[in-house]
């Protein structure tokens, strides 16, 4: 047994968590009334607090929070759609260009690896867009929480 008593720390600790590892204090409070009196203090302060109702506010803290942040400008992704239309307006010339040679060199492949590169890009296009759907719907949960 020691003759020093818990700290308020160590007493708040003992009450908060009866069952952990408290070993040179167990000894102590066996024996000592008054530090016995201040974990039960402890213990029936933390109970009483546990039992109160959570606190509820006057007025819509969320909504004055969600007023006061910044709105982020919708924007048109001009220069991502320019883009997209250069490279499909590059495939397009590509594919007219081409498409004399292209007969003759599929016709010789067969139709495996033409479909084995179509499904494989559809795969890509779904597995993006799956992503893409996947995200928004976490921000959305995301905002929603708050
Ligand atoms: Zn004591």
């Amino acid at each position: 047994m020691t003759d020093i008593h818990l700290s308020e720390q160590q007493a708040q600790q003992y009450a908060e968590h009866p069952s952990g590892h408290h070993n040179s204090l167990d000894d102590h409070l066996q024996t000592c009334v008054h530090c016995q009196d201040l974990v039960a203090s402890y213990r029936a302060l933390f109970q009483a607090v546990a039992a109160l109702p959570p606190p509820a506010l006057s007025f819509d803290l969320s909504a004055q929070v969600a007023g006061q942040l910044p709105v982020a400008p919708r924007r048109i992704p001009w220069a991502a759609m320019l883009a997209g239309l250069l490279v499909l307006g590059f495939v397009a010339v590509a594919l007219g260009f081409f498409w004399p040679y292209l007969g003759r060199v599929l016709a010789g492949v067969g139709t495996t690896i033409p479909l084995t590169l179509l499904v494989g890009a559809a795969l890509v296009v779904f597995g993006h867009g799956l992503g893409s759907i996947m995200a928004h719907r976490r921000q959305l949960l995301a905002l929603a929480s708050f």
